[in-house]
């Protein structure tokens, strides 16, 4: 397969009259300045770093205020009960819709923090692995591509206690999870491009026992919660004498296997410390304004040389330029200044760049650049949408996060799958049928 376009974001930067081949999913070739007819503009398209997919189902479900003061922990009581009525047919028509949105935006590929491993009540299903088993189904049929990251979560606080109510659906020992993280493996083997990695739920929910072992699960990435919310770090704090990237830092192998995800809770030295390891920061910046988390230190981090990618956390919206610019604005609110999260490059260059190769790292996934060798995921931008007219280099990119509507991508390719075309995703209609059924049925039981 051959695309062209008149423009294109490589490693070494904008080029003109770009054509790129395409073998077995894979780039094979770039050649600039062969001038040809096809797309205006053609970028490397970012993974989705986190995900918990069923999420989108509650999205717009949780804005009022049901206690005093809304938080956080009434967020999750929602998400709790939520969960009591959850099949595996409806995480699979949820995930699929889900998917299906994240290429739309413009992501080639999400990982999957999936933590939803059992039947109400806790045990497990004939396959332990079922849930995966679903996940990597709504994969297969939206052709998004999966890094899949099965959740351990042992306990229900850092003192140990048990799990109660909604979490004993995750909640799996050691013996369980083997079994979970193998059938997870299987489910993968139909994907071509899937990566298995593995994910500790937060310090609060694994214990130091099992947080030792996890490098050593898969060969994979490996991601967890960290420093989110306040409680969280005074939580830890008082259990094991230091906050949880300081912890983080002195106690776990961390390196750019790894991937924090929120970091939003961190003084400027353990900013610093964290960027060095070459560990991901995952930074949602949607899900963490609407869950209140707090702002990440942007500045520090890329001081620091560190590496960041974007995902869609608990998906009540999903949108890559929303992501990109949410980051950026948060920063100038902190900051009271402009252009932040700049340095040669403008902002929106910058942003894209960095959540394009920090997002394929987090995820394992040889992508995130128009190289040769690397899976194709790329996309294609409507140069001719107004808001573009006349712009080229960096300020297309700046127009497309700061001043552009969503739906800016034409097209969109996932390691050479051809996902969406005229805009739109190629199964939306009947995903978009099956979830819409799902929703209806969930949401009158609520
Ligand atoms: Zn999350």
């Amino acid at each position: 397969m051959i695309l062209h376009a008149e423009t294109a974001l490589l490693p070494q930067g904008w080029a003109q009259d770009v054509r790129i081949r395409i073998e077995h999913g894979r780039i094979a070739e770039v050649t600039a300045g062969v001038p040809g007819r096809g797309h205006g503009a053609i970028l490397p398209a970012p993974v989705n770093l986190h995900s918990h997919t069923f999420q989108r189902a509650m999205a717009g479900m949780t804005e009022g205020r049901t206690a005093g003061q809304d938080s956080f922990w009434t967020w999750r009581a929602l998400m709790y009960r939520f969960l009591e009525r959850l099949s595996p047919e409806d995480v699979q028509a949820i995930a699929a819709q889900a998917m299906v949105e994240m290429a739309e935006s413009g992501f080639a590929a999400v990982c999957e923090f999936h933590y939803l491993h059992h039947p109400v009540g806790g045990g497990t299903y004939a396959d332990p692995a079922e849930m995966s088993g679903r996940v990597a189904a709504a994969a297969a049929e939206t052709g998004l591509g999966l890094t899949h990251l099965p959740v351990i979560y042992e306990q229900g606080g850092v003192d140990g206690r048990a799990l109660a109510g909604g979490q004993l659906r995750f909640g799996s020992g050691p013996e369980v999870f083997a079994r979970v993280l193998d059938g997870a493996g299987r489910a993968l083997a139909g994907l071509p491009d899937a990566v298995l990695g593995v994910a500790p739920h937060s310090l609060r929910a694994v214990s130091r026992a099992t947080l030792g072992r996890v490098a050593g699960m898969t060969a994979g990435p490996v991601h967890i919660h960290i420093a989110e919310q306040v409680a969280e770090v005074v939580e830890v704090q008082a259990a094991w004498g230091a906050r949880p990237v300081d912890w983080a830092c002195a106690n776990l192998p961390l390196d750019a296997r790894w991937c924090l995800i929120h970091a939003t809770q961190m003084t400027p030295a353990e900013t610093a410390a964290l960027a060095r390891t070459g560990a991901v920061a995952g930074l949602c910046p949607v899900t963490e304004a609407n869950l209140g988390d707090g702002i990440f230190d942007g500045p520090g981090w890329l001081a620091a040389g560190g590496a960041f990618g974007v995902g869609t956390d608990s998906n009540v919206r999903i949108s890559l330029p929303e992501e990109l610019r949410l980051l950026e604005y948060s920063q100038r609110f902190a900051q009271k200044a402009r252009a932040v999260m700049a340095d040669h490059r403008s902002t929106g260059r910058l942003l894209w760049e960095e959540a394009a190769t920090g997002g394929a790292r987090a995820a394992g996934r040889a992508s995130g650049r128009i190289a040769v060798g690397q899976w194709a995921d790329v996309l294609a931008l409507d140069t001719a949408d107004l808001r573009l007219e006349g712009l080229a280099g960096d300020q297309l990119l700046d127009a497309c996060l700061f001043a552009g509507r969503d739906g800016l991508v034409t097209d969109l390719w996932s390691a050479g799958r051809h996902i969406v075309q005229h805009g739109r995703h190629i199964a939306r209609a009947a995903v978009e049928a099956r979830f819409r059924a799902t929703l209806r049925r969930l949401r009158d039981s609520l």
